[in-house]
């Protein structure tokens, strides 16, 4: 089993290299709060041991050995969120960090358990897609509300590490499902104002927008 770092530095690659297929040693840096050449030193061993795809000053992307293991740390950081929200019945601005830990612990027996409790669950509280026993990962069609413009949407996804974003989500019922109209996206100021069906009105910055994902009701 790899260690905990490595796992860290795995997953960060995944979640880094999504948007374009690759990443770089400056981003990674950033991405985990080290410096680039304690970054350099972790890629040239997990070139390795075959892992990642790394040459000097260029970019790097995982191999396949890489991603699948980055996607078995996902599954397990998934589901215990989702055990801890349903079974323990943590809120869900808490359990991120106690996934963080757990992920690097539990044994794939317990995981097993908890995968069967819940009856296999597809998504994990925050909206993110839990990767299957096989390393297949769903992709969430949905685009960030500060990017989209008038009209009727779903939260569909929201990010997972921000503990005081969850918490006033939550507050406002703005979870995953919760459905509203944007009616006057006024990016210039920095302020959306969305509806809910009962007629409140909810004013959001930007800043928090763009870690609210949605899916339009009208395709
Ligand atoms: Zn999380």
């Amino acid at each position: 089993m790899a260690s905990s770092t490595v796992e860290n530095y795995l997953k960060a690659i995944l979640h880094l290299e999504e948007p374009s297929g690759s990443t770089t040693v400056g981003e990674i840096a950033k991405n985990l709060g080290v410096t680039p050449g304690t970054v350099t030193i972790m890629m040239k061993s997990l070139s390795e041991q075959g892992l990642v795809n790394y040459q000097p000053r260029k970019k790097l992307n995982l191999m396949p050995g890489g991603r699948k293991a980055a996607l078995r740390v996902v599954r397990r950081h998934r589901l215990i969120e989702l055990f801890l929200v349903q079974v323990l019945k943590l809120d869900w601005s808490e359990v991120h960090e106690e996934a963080e830990i757990l992920e690097h612990v539990i044994s794939d027996r317990l995981l097993d358990r908890i995968d069967k409790m819940l009856g296999e669950p597809t998504h994990d509280p925050h909206g993110d897609p839990i990767p299957d026993r096989d390393g297949n990962l769903a992709v969430v069609h949905a685009t960030p509300l500060a990017e989209v413009g008038d009209g009727d949407y779903r939260v569909v996804r929201v990010s997972d590490d921000n503990p005081d974003l969850l918490g006033w989500l939550n507050e406002n019922d703005l979870t995953i499902g919760e459905e509203f109209v944007l009616t006057h996206p006024n990016r210039a100021a920095g302020v959306l104002e969305i509806a809910r069906k009962s007629g409140s009105r909810i004013q959001l910055g930007v800043n928090v927008a763009e870690q609210v994902y949605v899916e339009s009701l009208k395709p």
